[in-house]
């Protein structure tokens, strides 16, 4: 029989697990609140990595989500630099990389994502991925450092970001992307092809529909080598192909983990367990779908839910409309809702030409999502309409 938690550990100390400890306190929840996580810094916010943080234009602290004060304030336990490795759902532990074994009541597993990475790349100095702070860095002194040209593998939206930010330094970028049209799972073919243009004229060199077969150097890289055959000449790569879920150290506990943690409409995994964030996926019941999302404002949004439904069974499901923005340029990408290949697309407002306009997406009779080029009122409102149910006839009637 399920209870309230005596006491919660948090488990990932970034943007959904700083929400759960925040939203447990809002609550009223006074036990223990603890957030264990393997990185040393404090939580801080991912986006600027690829944008200002990355382009020299912020300092590092500027992306940081609380403080020692704060947290301090709110009574919140944090560990730092400590990794866990086991969860023992029946003795209701945690084993942690130190050696330790801790105990726990209610559990938020909120542990994110980590980057792919291409297979052989290890030791090639230069290559870089882009998750964390370190990894941002790392990637910022080599752009300081002038590289002639820099190659960007996928056009998903790590690569979109960090090429608009390194176009921005002023450098030479070529991006590689192995589908025909940059981010048309995520926008759709037309939308997709929208970005793709966005920075061909922004002087990227975007090649599509193309692998890679090889990036190499001799301790330092030299080249990117296609799945064509032919081979480009680097001083830096960024790769952004997608990221895993941080699941390893859930295997055997009992816990369903399929692309993420398992769980129910309401974000409970288990007995006083939930998850949120990047790692876990849910039946979003508004879509009928099940998902997972790697965007801020679900991380954010899922971790203070998955508090609340540690402290109440009532917290009903999760239900949102999932929403993401993206910079590029001086463009402000925004979508809600979810869109497939093969939804209907109508713009709405403004010029596709002029690259500011919002347009919305049709399926089986309900408006399922909207875009919008720097028209962030717009997306807003179609997003209510998504959230009401309304039909895209109703959507497209719309004055806005
Ligand atoms: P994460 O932020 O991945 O954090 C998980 C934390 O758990 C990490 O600190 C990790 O070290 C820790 N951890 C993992 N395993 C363990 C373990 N076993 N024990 C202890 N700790 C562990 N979204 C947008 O909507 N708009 C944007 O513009 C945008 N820009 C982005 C730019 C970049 C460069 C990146 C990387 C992401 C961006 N995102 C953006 C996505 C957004 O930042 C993520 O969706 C969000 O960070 C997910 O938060 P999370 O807390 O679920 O996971
Ligand atoms: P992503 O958005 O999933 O895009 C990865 C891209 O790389 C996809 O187009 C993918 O194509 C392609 N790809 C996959 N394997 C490849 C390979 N072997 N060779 C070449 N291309 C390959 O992931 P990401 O850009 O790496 O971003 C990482 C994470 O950060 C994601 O969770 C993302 O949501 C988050 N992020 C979000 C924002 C934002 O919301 N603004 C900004 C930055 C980062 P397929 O689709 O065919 O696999």
């Amino acid at each position: 029989m399920t209870r309230t938690p005596r006491a919660v550990t948090i488990v990932g100390a970034s943007l959904a697990g700083l929400n759960a400890a925040e939203a447990l306190r809002r609550e009223g929840f006074d036990g223990p609140v603890t957030l264990i996580g393997a990185e040393t810094h404090l939580p801080y916010d991912r986006p600027p990595l690829s944008k200002q943080v990355l382009a020299g234009d912020w300092e590092p602290e500027r992306a940081a989500l609380t403080d020692p004060e704060e947290l301090e304030e709110d009574g919140i336990e944090a560990r730092l630099g400590v990794r866990a490795t086991a969860l023992d759902l029946d003795a209701r532990q945690l084993a942690l990389h130190t050696g330790e074994t801790v105990e726990f009541d209610g559990l938020v597993i909120a542990t994110g994502a980590r980057c792919r990475t291409m297979p052989g790349t290890e030791g090639i100095g230069g290559v870089h991925v882009l998750r964390s702070l370190d990894d941002c860095l790392a990637l910022r002194a080599d752009f300081e450092a002038m590289p002639q040209r820099v190659v960007v593998v996928g056009a998903g939206f790590i690569g979109a970001e960090v090429a608009a930010t390194a176009r921005g330094r002023g450098l030479d970028v070529t991006m590689v992307e192995a589908l025909p049209t940059p981010l048309s799972r995520v926008l759709g073919d037309e939308m997709g092809e929208v970005c793709a243009e966005v920075h061909r004229d922004h002087g990227v060199d975007l090649r599509t529909a193309v692998g890679v077969e090889s990036i190499s150097g001799d301790g330092r890289v030299e080249r990117v080598t296609l799945s064509d055959g032919s081979t480009i000449d680097a001083d830096v790569v960024v790769v952004g192909i997608g990221v895993i879920p941080n699941t390893e150290w859930l295997d055997g506990s009992g816990l369903e983990v399929d692309d993420g943690v398992v769980c129910d409409a309401s974000c409970l995994a288990a007995d006083r367990v939930t998850a949120a964030g990047d790692v876990a996926r849910w039946p979003n019941e508004l879509f009928g779908e099940t998902m997972r999302v790697e965007h801020w404002d679900n991380a954010a949004q899922q971790g203070a839910h998955a508090a609340r439904r540690l402290l109440d069974a009532a917290a009903g499901p999760f239900t949102p409309v999932p929403w993401f923005w993206s910079d590029q340029y001086d463009r402000k990408i925004q979508l809600a809702g979810r869109v497939h290949g093969d939804d209907e697309v109508r713009v709405v407002t403004g010029s596709v030409d002029e690259r500011r306009f919002a347009a919305i997406y049709g399926r089986a009779g309900r408006i399922v999502g909207v875009l919008g080029f720097n028209r962030p009122r717009h997306v807003m409102r179609y997003r209510a309409l998504i959230e009401q149910g309304a039909s895209f006839d109703e959507a497209l009637a719309a004055e806005y």
